[in-house]
């Protein structure tokens, strides 16, 4: 999916947060944004999702040339969008993979075979090493930051979106973590053609990753742009060489 932004302006309780992003996100590309604390990106990754508490105030996003602005969240899921919450909420009562099988039916807008679909959640949680049996709890329900951040992957290779925008899926990961998530994203990106925006503000998790492009943002825009040379400026810099241009 191809995924347009154009001057986007965001706003939250009438506080403008987003501040006129422009970002373009072509079929198949991988895309990184990366930024200190509080600069915008999750509000940024919730409005291309349609959070309901958001408010886009100027611009616009378009999703394969169709402008989404106004979409329930659900609806945008059926186009193909997929956003990985930095902050899984917990759901008791609701199983994790009864949650899984409905929410893929919604999408696919059909029935999906319940062996296959335990088969292939076996399959994925033996590859994401989740040893916990979190598949047999309710959803994020005790899960540590770890199994949740697993999790969510799971459910992005269940899925199987055109755009999946992780919002960083390598927090509160130990190395190890770090490494099969990034190497799980890897591969469910190449074998599904999908397009990738991951927020992050730490570089080690893209150590194991390939982005084609970075964006570093900050207060609300996109001050710096480039390929991974952009990446090891950072560590060496840190974000101040940004965030001072004013
Ligand atoms: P980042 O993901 O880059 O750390 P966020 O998008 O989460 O940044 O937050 C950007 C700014 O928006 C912060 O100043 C934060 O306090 C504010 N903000 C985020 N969510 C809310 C909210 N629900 N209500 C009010 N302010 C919010
Ligand atoms: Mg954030």
């Amino acid at each position: 999916m191809e995924l347009e932004i154009k001057e986007l302006h965001v706003s939250i309780d009438e506080k403008e947060i987003v501040k006129g992003v422009n970002l373009k996100v072509r079929s198949g590309e991988f895309h990184v944004i990366m930024g200190p604390n509080g600069s915008g990106k999750s509000t940024l990754a919730k409005s291309i999702m349609g959070h309901p508490k958001l408010k886009v105030t100027q611009g616009e996003i378009l999703a394969d040339g169709e402008s989404v602005i106004g979409m329930s969240a659900d609806k945008r899921a059926k186009m193909g969008i997929f956003l990985q919450f930095q902050n899984p909420i917990e759901i008791e009562g609701v199983g994790f993979v009864n949650f899984l099988h409905t929410a893929k039916r919604s999408v696919v807008q059909g029935d999906v075979d319940v062996n296959q679909f335990m088969g292939e959640i076996k399959q994925l949680t033996e590859k994401l090493k989740i040893t916990n049996g979190i598949v047999g709890r309710s959803l994020n329900q005790g899960f540590s930051g770890g199994e949740k951040k697993k999790a969510e992957i799971l459910q992005l290779a269940v899925m199987k979106p055109k755009l999946a925008i992780l919002d960083e899926p390598d927090s509160g990961l130990d190395i190890d973590a770090i490494k099969t998530v990034a190497e799980n994203i890897n591969e469910i990106a190449a074998k599904h053609q999908m397009s990738i925006l991951i927020i992050t503000h730490y570089s080690r998790v893209l150590s194991y990753m390939k982005p084609q492009f970075v964006h570093v943002m900050a207060n609300g825009r996109i001050v710096a742009e480039g390929s991974t040379e952009l990446i090891e400026k950072l560590e060496k810099d840190g974000y101040e060489s940004f965030t001072n241009k004013g």
